[in-house]
């Protein structure tokens, strides 16, 4: 896919989120960290352990890299299921998510499957979001709809403030988020390159109608297919709401 022109011949909507995902990797990229560093610095956050960010009725689900993903699956495979955004869904039924994520444990809070006793089992092997959390560099519309940037999630809703923060740490923060913010929107831009040059190989379309029946059917306990955007191909997997059955096939071969 690498040598695909930008959006040469992709299908709608695809075209679109690819068109918005390149603008938001520049406006990222000019973006300097070093101001990133002072808002940080300025805030002061200071983490007090609560494990809040760890639920999904917090945070909705962990995004996982591929190498989060590739280092999860080597200690539990089980803990990996597709994102519960699923981005399109072609005439056949079939839809298509950006990568995985970790299940949760099933709880009321809908804790996540390495948290026990407030505590990251995994800390030192977890996942490029966990180590940045709450530092983020997304524009996000405010409650007006005005589009800005937003450099701390959850902000007043969680730990403590005005917490001092020495300049070479806010610096440290500030790079590791721009580096993760970075590697996210590649991975996304990956993900529908690939995924609109297989839309084109294969004759298929996004169809809505689809998508929304499929769903429907999901919730009544049908399984629907998945094609999980993994390592630059995609993984099959058969789910129905709310439960990942299995994964049945690696590799890109549809059908
Ligand atoms: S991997 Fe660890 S730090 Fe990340 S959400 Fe799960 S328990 Fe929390
Ligand atoms: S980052 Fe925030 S939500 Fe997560 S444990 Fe710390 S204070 Fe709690």
């Amino acid at each position: 896919m690498a040598g695909m022109e930008k959006g040469t011949q992709i299908p709608p909507p695809l075209l679109s989120l690819l068109t918005s995902r390149y603008g938001e990797l520049a406006a990222l990229r000019a973006y300097t960290s070093r101001d990133l560093a002072t808002i940080i610095a300025d805030v002061g956050f200071h983490c007090d352990c609560c494990a809040r960010c760890c639920t999904r009725e917090f945070n909705g689900h962990v995004l996982l890299l591929d190498e989060d993903a590739m280092r999860i699956r080597a200690c539990e495979p089980e803990a990996l299921e597709p994102v519960p955004l699923l981005d399109f869904c072609d005439q056949h039924g079939t839809y298509y998510a950006s990568g995985y994520t970790i299940r949760s444990r099933g709880d009321p809070e809908g804790s996540c499957h390495f948290l026990k006793d407030r505590r990251c089992r995994i800390y030192e092997k977890r996942p490029a979001v966990c180590r940045v959390y709450p530092y983020m560099l997304h524009q996000e519309p405010d409650e007006e709809g005005n589009v800005d940037w937003r450099q701390i999630s959850g902000l007043d809703q969680h730990g403590t403030y005005h917490a001092p923060i020495s300049e070479e740490e806010a610096v440290n923060h500030a790079l590791e988020t721009k580096a993760f913010e970075e590697a996210v929107l590649i991975h996304e831009i990956a993900y529908l390159e690939y995924t609109g040059q297989y839309f084109l190989e294969h004759g298929l379309r996004n169809v809505r109608k689809k998508y929304d029946d499929g769903l429907r059917l999901s919730r009544e306990g049908v399984e629907i297919e998945v094609m999980v955007y993994f390592q630059g191909t995609f993984e099959r997997w058969m789910i129905k709401a709310g439960t990942t059955l299995q994964k049945t096939i690696h590799g890109n071969e549809k059908r």
